[in-house]
C-alpha cells in the first residue's frame, strides 16, 4: 500500500519488501532529502609523508547524518545505495565542489598548500561528463587543477579499460591526478596498468591490517612498492593503524601512508585546529 506523508514523505511500502529492502528505500529518501537540505558533510583524512613526517594531503571522506535521530550510515553502505538510485552524480558533484572550495579556503587562509583527494564512484566515472564536472568544479572554486586528485578503484578501472584511459588523458589534460584505490583487490593485468599510468598506486588495507607478520602480505604490499617504483608512481598504503605497521612501510620504501595511527578523517575545523601548528 502506498502512504502519503506530503509530498516529500511519499513511500510506497509494498507488503513483500524485505526489512533489508525497507532499509535502502529508507535511505535512499534521507538521502533525497539530506541533498537538498545539506544533511552531507565532508571529512578530511590526512596523508602523511614517510620521509619527513609532514602532512602532504587529505582524502575527503563524505559523511550522512540522518535527522532524525539515529545513528550515522556508513558511506560503506549509503554509497551502492547512491550509485544504484542515481543519486551519486548529484551527490559526488557535491563533494567535488565541496572539497575544492575548502582546500582553497585553506589556501586563502595562508596555510600550506595541500592535496585534496576526491573519491570518484564508477557510476560518476561512467557519467560521459566526468571530465566537464572536474573542469567546472575547479573553475568555479578557483582550486588550481595541481592540487585535486581523484581516487579511483581498480575495480573501476579494470572494468571499463578503454574508456578508463579516455578518461585518464582529460583528467591528466585537465591537471589534476589520478590514484588507483583499492589496489591488489581488483585484477589488474600489468600490461593495462602501465598504459593507464596512474600518479599513485594505493595499497588496499586489507593487506596492510595485518603486517608485519602474515608472510603473505608482507610479500604483496613490498611488491606493490616496487611495481610503482618501477612504473614511476607513488604508492601510498591505506589503513595503518600501529607504529609497527608504519616501521614496515617506511623500512620497505613506501612513500606516503595514511590511516588511524596518524589520524582519523576530521570535520574541517577540527582538522585546522589539529595541524594549524604543523600547517
Ligand atoms: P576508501 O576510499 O578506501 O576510504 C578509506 C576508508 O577507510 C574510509 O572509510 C576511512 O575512514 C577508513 N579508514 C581510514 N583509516 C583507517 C584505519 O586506519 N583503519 C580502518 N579500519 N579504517 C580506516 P569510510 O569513510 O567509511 O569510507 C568507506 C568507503 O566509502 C571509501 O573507501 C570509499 O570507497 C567510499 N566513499 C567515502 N566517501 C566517498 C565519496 O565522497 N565518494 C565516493 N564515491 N565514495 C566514497
Ligand atoms: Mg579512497
Ligand atoms: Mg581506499
Ligand atoms: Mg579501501
Amino acid at each position: 500500500y502506498a502512504k502519503s506523508l506530503g509530498k516529500r514523505n511519499y513511500q510506497f511500502y509494498a507488503p513483500h519488501m524485505t526489512h533489508e529492502a525497507v532499509r535502502r528505500a529508507s535511505i535512499e529518501r534521507q538521502m533525497r532529502i539530506a541533498l537538498e537540505e545539506g544533511g552531507f558533510a565532508v571529512e578530511y583524512q590526512p596523508k602523511v609523508s614517510v620521509s619527513n613526517g609532514r602532512l602532504i594531503g587529505v582524502e575527503a571522506l563524505v559523511r550522512f547524518k540522518p535527522t532524525d535521530g539515529r545513528p550515522p550510515i556508513s558511506p560503506v553502505e549509503f554509497i551502492p545505495i547512491a550509485e544504484e538510485s542515481g543519486l551519486i552524480v548529484p551527490l559526488g558533484r557535491w563533494v567535488l565542489e565541496e572539497a575544492c572550495r575548502q582546500n582553497k579556503a585553506w589556501q586563502d587562509a595562508g596555510y600550506l598548500p595541500l592535496q585534496v583527494s576526491v573519491n570518484v564512484s564508477a557510476a560518476q566515472f561512467r557519467s560521459g561528463n566526468f571530465a566537464d564536472l572536474v573542469h567546472n568544479a575547479l573553475k568555479s572554486t578557483g582550486l588550481s587543477p595541481a592540487y585535486l586528485d581523484l581516487e579511483i578503484t581498480e575495480t573501476t578501472v579494470m572494468q571499463n579499460f578503454e574508456y578508463a584511459i579516455k578518461l585518464m588523458r582529460q583528467l591528466q589534460g585537465l591537471g589534476v591526478s589520478v590514484s588507483i584505490d583499492d589496489f591488489g583487490t581488483g585484477s589488474s593485468s600489468l600490461s593495462k596498468l602501465k598504459l593507464f599510468s596512474a600518479d599513485t598506486l594505493k595499497i588496499d588495507r586489507s593487506f596492510i591490517r595485518d603486517l608485519p607478520d602474515d608472510r603473505d602480505d608482507a610479500a604483496i604490499t613490498c611488491a606493490i612498492i616496487d611495481l610503482a617504483r618501477n612504473l614511476n608512481q607513488r604508492v601510498i598504503a591505506e589503513g595503518v593503524e600501529t607504529k609497527e605497521q608504519f616501521a614496515f612501510l617506511q623500512e620497505h620504501g613506501c612513500d606516503e601512508v595514511q590511516g588511524f595511527y596518524f589520524s582519523a578523517p576530521l570535520p574541517a575545523e577540527k582538522f585546522e585546529s589539529m595541524y594549524a601548528r604543523q600547517w
